[in-house]
């Protein structure tokens, strides 16, 4: 190949970093200045260009580019300044650049599969350069993040979950790839917009959906085979249980929205209990909201209950309640309830709000899922505080705007005995002197260790105990200091790599305890095998 191409080749350019025998043995000369500087440099260089803008959707264009130029940079930045580019790379940026994705649009990043590819979804799926796939993110964009309907701009969405199954769980980048299904959008602004990307007709549903989508999944796992992770991401609530319950028994699936977040939230969950004391079965939890998070993250907390006591599931379910937009679901309500609601219909006298429920109910740990904002009032978080000596408030709505209560109000309306979490970042708080470290129940501590546990060990399904091997490993990683004297029931990010190291172990651990594994032997080491398997960044030298 020429010199020319290989600038061109982000997986192989390195730009400036071209060493000189580099450069003559591949034909580079005066193709490039004459400096040859270090990954490091071009690091800072890139750092510093970035903090320049002001604006966050021009540093996620930035970053874009990038990685459209030179991968190994992109992901060298990335894992290195974890912290800074995650709400960039990932949410809340991610959202507003899926807003205006058809005004941003410079490279396509992944595969588009629109109704206009119907019955050549197979011979589609081909066109993509790699042949060895081993993680797809795909969304149908019907419900990206807290923002609705964006079609077949929801793609920001799979592209940057994938940079993350890399930078944080070391998946090859050449392994991932990106799919958005496009079956149109209901969302009018856009189908007006003369710069939207995608199908101008509105979506379709019932069998033909149906369809479209079994025919996608059968021709990912005929072009790919039966090791390939395909992560549901950001469907409308109907369709992503329907999804996940149809294809769980075939394919290896996986839904964020619902496993992941339910995983990550009762590592939270077994960290705060050792600071109040208890196990998961003398506790009682209450949710407002009832959909994908609050139902999912309901189900794996009474599946670990079952665990530990032994109890069936239909028993340990009880000590779970659950507020949806009509009030606490109970028994008199479960004709008229969605399936995945059935099982919380609880006998008992109907409540209409949130307020009441608390009261009702008395629990111990109250969870926050519905999307709506500003819903923990001071009433509610002092009813809290008035049966329970350390209060456990996780407030999980997106974003910032939506949270149930700002971490600031949970610690002083509670006098500072919250054991508090959120769903978006919030910054310490001091109060009477003391400092409260509020953890953030982010998906990205899961997914990335999760999906390499997966893929380290050939796993051919997803199985509900590798979501909780994965909530182990992560609710470990908390130290004993941190929540003592911080309340702080999450690791830091900086960690994130040994994390998911971690987390891959015990899920590869599982999956070789429950026979799903298929690369065999078992590796001694699990934890050490994981850390070897994980990408790399650093330029490799070509002769
Ligand atoms: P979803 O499937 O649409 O479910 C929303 C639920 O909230 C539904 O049960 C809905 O009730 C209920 N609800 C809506 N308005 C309500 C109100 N005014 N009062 C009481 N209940 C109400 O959404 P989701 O995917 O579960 O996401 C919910 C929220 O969780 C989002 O803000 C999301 O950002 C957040 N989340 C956080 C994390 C995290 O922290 N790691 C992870 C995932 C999601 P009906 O069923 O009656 O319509
Ligand atoms: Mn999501």
């Amino acid at each position: 190949a020429s010199g020319y191409t290989l600038l061109r080749d982000p997986h192989h350019n390195k730009g400036l970093a071209f060493t000189e025998k580099e450069r003559d043995a591949h034909y580079l000369r005066g193709l490039l200045p004459p400096v040859c500087i270090t990954q490091g440099l071009q690091e800072k260089k890139i750092l510093h260009n970035l903090r320049q803008y002001q604006v966050p959707l021009q540093r996620y264009m930035a970053l874009m580019d990038l990685q459209e130029r030179n991968e190994r940079l992109f992901y060298k930045l990335l894992i290195d300044n974890v912290e800074e580019l995650l709400p960039i790379v990932y949410t809340p940026t991610v959202g507003e650049a899926c807003q205006k994705y058809g005004c941003i649009f410079r490279h396509p990043q992944g595969l588009y599969l629109s109704l206009k590819e119907k019955g050549k979804i197979l011979e589609v799926l081909k066109n993509w350069p790699e042949r060895s796939i081993q993680v797809i993110v795909v969304t149908d964009g019907e419900r990206i993040l807290g923002l609705g309907d964006l079609g077949c701009q929801g793609m920001g969405i799979p592209v940057g979950k994938l940079s993350l199954y890399t930078a944080l769980g070391g998946v090859r980048p050449s392994a991932c790839l990106p799919i958005t299904i496009d079956v149109g959008t209901n969302n009018e602004q856009l189908l007006k917009d003369e710069f939207y990307i995608g199908l101008r007709q509105r979506r379709a549903t019932g069998q033909e959906y149906a369809e479209f989508l079994h025919e996608f999944m059968c021709a990912v796992k005929q072009n790919y085979g039966e090791k390939v992770l395909i992560q549901f991401e950001d469907f409308a609530n109907h369709n992503a249980f329907e999804l996940l319950s149809k294809y769980g028994t075939t394919h290896l699936v996986f839904n964020d929205d619902i496993q992941g977040t339910a995983s990550v939230v009762l590592a939270g969950l077994v960290a705060a209990l050792k600071l109040v004391g208890g196990t998961l079965a003398e506790h009682t939890f209450l949710f407002l909201g009832a959909g994908e998070a609050g139902t999912g993250i309901a189900e794996l907390i009474a599946l670990e209950m079952s665990k530990q006591t032994k109890a069936p599931l239909e028993e340990t379910r009880k000590k779970i309640w659950l507020v949806d937009s009509k009030g606490l679901i109970v028994r008199s309500r479960k004709e008229s309830l969605q399936h995945f609601k059935k099982p919380w219909a609880h006998e008992h006298e109907p409540v209409s709000n949130l307020l009441d429920a608390v009261k009702a109910i008395k629990p111990t740990v109250l969870i926050g899922s519905s999307g709506v904002g500003k819903t923990f009032t001071k009433e509610v978080v002092e009813a809290m505080a008035s049966f329970n000596e350390k209060p456990i408030i996780l407030a999980l709505s997106n974003p910032t705007s939506q949270s149930e209560c700002t971490a600031e109000e949970a610690y002083r309306w509670s006098k500072g005995r919250a054991i508090f979490a959120s769903g978006s970042p919030f910054d310490p708080v001091e109060l009477n002197g003391k400092v409260f470290v509020p953890g953030q129940a982010n998906n990205a501590y899961i997914f990335p260790g999760l999906g390499l546990g997966l893929v380290i060990s050939g796993a051919i399904r997803v199985h509900d105990d590798m979501l909780l091997a994965a909530s182990e490993a992560l609710a470990q990683q908390v130290t004993q200091e941190n929540l003592d004297n911080k309340g702080l029931i999450y690791p830091p990010f900086s960690n994130i790599r040994k994390i998911s190291a971690d987390i891959a172990a015990n899920v590869a651990a599982t999956a070789y305890e429950l026979g799903l594994a298929t690369r065999l032997p078992r590796p001694q080491n699990l934890v050490k095998y994981a850390e070897s398997c994980m990408y790399s960044p650093i330029y490799r030298n070509y002769r």
